[in-house]
């Protein structure tokens, strides 16, 4: 209990309640922002054997951007971080995805998919655009 705290949390909350008025979350489907990159998503986990993460790809919500504020930064959390650094424990593992342009990796934890780190793809990007961005918490 508790191993997954939250570290991520979205600055503003509430601007997607019209965007996916029935569903009872405050955070927009990942398939909704960027469908162009479901299929690559899955793709990868695929073959990273991550069947579990695979099958809940489709629920993956999006959190909010990365903060950096770099221009070819348009990474975005899809739900709570385990604390500590990957080299630490192995709760969290990246894979990456193969795409057509920029990079793209992903950080998996607890079997789920916990961020998409989204480099030099000025598409996602644009996709992204209404997406709030988030506070670092701790
Ligand atoms: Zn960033």
């Amino acid at each position: 209990m508790g191993l997954l705290k939250p570290r991520w949390r979205v600055a503003r909350d509430g601007a997607f309640c019209t965007l996916r008025g029935v569903r009872d979350s405050l955070h927009p489907l990942v398939r909704d922002l960027v469908p162009s990159l479901i299929d690559d998503i899955k793709r990868a986990l695929i073959d990273n054997d991550e069947g579990e993460a695979t099958g809940k790809v489709d629920q993956l919500e999006a959190w909010g951007r990365c903060p950096c504020g770099d221009d070819f930064c348009s990474s975005f959390s899809t739900g709570p971080l385990p604390k500590g650094a990957a080299s630490e424990k192995d709760e969290y593992r990246t894979i990456a995805v193969p795409v057509s342009s920029g990079l793209v990796f992903l950080t998996i934890a607890a079997s789920e998919v916990r961020y998409v780190e989204v480099l030099y793809s000025p598409d996602i990007a644009a996709s992204l655009k209404q997406l709030p961005a988030l506070s670092r918490q701790g």
